[in-house]
């Protein structure tokens, strides 16, 4: 379960320092879809890459299972993102000059798991990228990337996985079977998702979407059934 308490935090410094998110309060269950949409500069990503432990808040808690996420030291929050959370970007962010299987098995390999490449191959294969293992990023499809990216984020078998407008760089066909890729994860692994998009077809597969407006919780919807 995820739970964020009067989360404030800011960014840059002197002129360009902005006040991003300002008081967010949130539950999230276990096993819960949760869309974030909202106009662009609204704080969609600064609030995910929260909840990821990848950005800090100025105050507030962001708690993770009880454990909370602004107190913990870099070590333990380094042990955190490689375990309990993956995440997907927009922009795919794969290694250029790794093959898709050493993208998705270096990561592991450098967490200490002994079964690295093995396992790396089996989140492949359940993305639908047996044949793709020894491409690498620039001789694949953004969808195929995608689904690296993907694989590459489910590998540790995280209790939650994070995506920031997973579709963002793709066609709308490509990106409608990596949403169907990423809810059938989801379920098969019992996981929470929280997805950043602007699609509202996509926030309506949530099972309801968050709505932020400069910075703050404007609204929830609840998935219309
Ligand atoms: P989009 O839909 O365009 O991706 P978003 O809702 O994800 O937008 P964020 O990326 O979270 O928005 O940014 C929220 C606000 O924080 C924006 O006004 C942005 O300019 C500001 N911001 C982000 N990073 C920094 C930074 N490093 N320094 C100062 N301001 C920043
Ligand atoms: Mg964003």
């Amino acid at each position: 379960v995820i739970q964020l308490e009067d989360v404030d935090l800011t960014l840059g410094s002197g002129a360009a320092r902005v006040h991003v998110l300002k008081n967010i309060s949130l539950t999230v269950a276990r096993g819960e879809a949760v869309g974030l949409v909202g106009p662009s500069g609204s704080g969609k990503s600064t609030l995910l890459m929260t909840l990821a432990g990848l950005e800090r808040p100025d105050s507030g808690k962001v708690l993770v299972d009880g454990s909370d996420l602004a107190r913990l030291d870099e070590n333990a929050l380094a042990r955190f993102r490689g375990g309990k959370i993956g995440v997907v970007f927009q922009s795919f962010q794969l290694i250029a000059t790794m093959t898709a299987l050493e993208n998705v098995a270096v990561p592991l390999e450098l967490a200490g798991r002994a079964d690295a490449f093995a396992r790396a191959s089996q989140e492949l294969e359940a993305v639908g990228l047996a044949h793709r293992l020894s491409h690498y990023p620039a001789q694949m499809s953004g969808g195929e990337q995608q689904r690296v990216a993907l694989a590459r984020a489910l590998a540790p078998d995280p209790v939650i996985l994070v995506a920031d407008e997973p579709t963002g760089n793709l066609d709308s066909e490509t990106g409608a079977s990596i949403v169907d890729l990423i809810f059938a994860q989801k379920a098969r692994r019992s996981a929470t998702l929280v997805l950043v998009t602007h699609d509202p077809s996509l926030a309506a597969r949530c099972d309801r979407a968050i709505r932020l407006r400069s910075g703050r919780i404007e609204g929830e919807e609840a998935k219309a059934s």
